[in-house]
C-alpha cells in the first residue's frame, strides 16, 4: 500500500514536471517500479537537475543573445538607416537636397583600407561622360584591403561591368563603404567587422584598366569625395570630425547638374524640345 501511494506520487510529480508523451512516464515509471527506492529517489533528483540546468542554458543563451540585451543606442547608424537590405548600393531614397544642413561625423577611427597612393580621383569624368563616385587606390593583385571602421557587411556581390567583386559596409558612424574590383571577397554579408579588419584581396575585376582598389564612401546612399574626408598621403583622417554639408560634400552634384552633358541638363532640353513639339501640333 505504502509502496503504492509512493509510486503514485512518483508518477504525478514526473508527469507535472515534464510535459513529454504520457508513455514515455509510463515506461519511466515502470522501469522505477523493478528498482530499489534509493535509487528512484536519486532518479527523481536527477530529473529535478536536469530541468534546471535546462532553464540556465536557456537563460544564459538569451543574455548572450546581442539583440536582446546589448545597448546600442549609441551607435548613430542605428538610428539613421530605416532598412537593412543585401541588395542595392542605395535603396534609400534620399538624395542629396533632403538631407539636414549638416551632419557631425565621427571619422577619428578610420584605417585606410590600403596604404598606398592615388591612381584617380572622384569626379566627373568628361571623356567617359559619367561620374566616378570612388578614388582609386593603386595595389597588387592580393594585397590586403581592409575595413575602414567599425560596422557591418551590408552587400557583397559582382557587378561584371562595374565594380566587379565589391563589398559594402555599414559602419556605426553613419557612413557606408564600398570596396570595389577585388580579387577575392573574405567575408559575408551581415558580418560584423572591425575597423581594420581584413574584407578581400585586390584585384582587376569588373570595369577595371589594372590592378587598383575603387573606394567609396557614402552617406544614405549619397557619395562624398573620399579626399574630403581623409589624406590618403598619411592613412589618417583629415580632422577627427566630418561635417556633411549641401554645398561642400556635394558640390560636385551643382556642378554636374549645371553641365551641358549631365542628365539634369539633357532632361531639362528634353522637356524643351517636347513642350515646342507639342505646340507645333
Ligand atoms: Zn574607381
Amino acid at each position: 500500500m505504502k509502496k503504492a501511494i509512493f509510486l503514485s506520487f512518483i508518477w504525478l510529480f514526473s508527469y507535472g514536471f515534464a510535459p513529454h508523451a504520457f508513455a514515455k512516464k509510463r515506461v519511466h515509471a515502470k522501469h522505477i517500479r523493478t528498482r530499489p527506492r534509493e535509487l528512484a529517489a536519486v532518479d527523481d533528483v536527477q530529473r529535478q537537475i536536469n530541468a534546471l540546468n535546462a532553464l540556465m542554458v536557456q537563460k544564459m543563451q538569451q543574455e548572450e543573445d546581442p539583440n536582446a540585451t546589448e545597448d546600442d543606442s549609441n551607435i548613430p547608424a542605428n538610428g539613421l538607416y530605416e532598412s537593412w537590405t543585401n541588395s542595392r548600393i542605395n535603396p534609400y531614397h534620399t538624395p542629396f537636397y533632403k538631407l539636414p544642413d549638416s551632419v557631425r561625423i565621427d571619422v577619428s577611427q578610420f584605417v585606410p583600407p590600403v596604404e598606398s597612393f592615388i591612381t584617380s580621383h572622384f569626379g566627373w569624368r568628361s571623356r567617359f561622360h559619367r561620374m566616378h563616385y570612388g578614388t582609386d587606390l593603386k595595389l597588387n593583385i592580393g594585397d590586403p584591403v581592409r575595413c575602414a571602421f567599425d560596422g557591418k557587411v551590408r552587400i557583397t556581390g559582382y557587378e561584371a561591368r562595374g565594380y566587379g567583386n565589391y563589398v559594402v559596409v555599414r559602419h556605426d558612424n553613419g557612413l557606408e563603404t564600398v570596396y570595389g574590383h577585388l580579387s577575392k571577397i573574405l567575408v559575408h554579408e551581415n558580418e560584423p567587422l572591425k575597423a581594420g579588419d581584413e574584407i578581400g584581396l585586390g584585384g582587376s575585376t569588373g570595369r577595371s584598366t589594372g590592378p587598383h582598389l575603387h573606394f567609396e564612401v557614402r552617406y544614405l546612399g549619397n557619395a562624398i569625395n573620399p579626399e574630403k574626408i581623409f589624406d590618403f598621403a598619411d592613412g589618417t583622417p583629415i580632422h577627427d570630425t566630418y561635417v556633411i554639408t549641401k554645398t561642400g560634400s556635394f558640390d560636385y552634384e551643382y556642378a554636374h547638374r549645371l553641365s551641358p552633358s549631365s542628365n539634369f541638363s539633357k532632361g531639362l532640353a528634353r522637356a524643351s524640345h517636347h513642350k515646342k513639339h507639342y505646340r507645333r501640333r
